[in-house]
């Protein structure tokens, strides 16, 4: 995705404002990231310059798990929602 899009991106379960970490640019492309809900801590992976912003139950734990782990991400597996572990705790 470009950079030029990310002012218009809301977190979509509560319309709140979204932190960034970009892991892979090109240019003014982003190619792997991982968006932050600031409110309900939600996470938003870009993978492949595709932000994966689907609400909860349109989501495969199991189809972003091996990114976000080879990003170094730390995932609750057991939860039903997507959300990040920070040093074992929820953020
Ligand atoms: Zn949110």
């Amino acid at each position: 995705m470009k950079t030029s899009l990310l002012h218009k991106l809301a977190c979509p379960f509560d319309k709140n404002d979204l932190d960034l970490k970009i892991i892979r640019q090109e240019g003014d492309t982003i190619l792997e990231g991982i968006f932050t809900c600031t409110h309900c801590k939600r996470y938003y992976p870009i993978i492949y310059g595709i932000p994966i912003m689907s609400p909860d139950e349109y989501r495969e734990k199991s189809l972003e798990h091996p990114v976000l782990h080879r990003w170094g991400l730390q995932i609750d597996n057991d939860s039903q929602t997507f959300k990040l572990l920070a040093a074992g705790q929820e953020i």
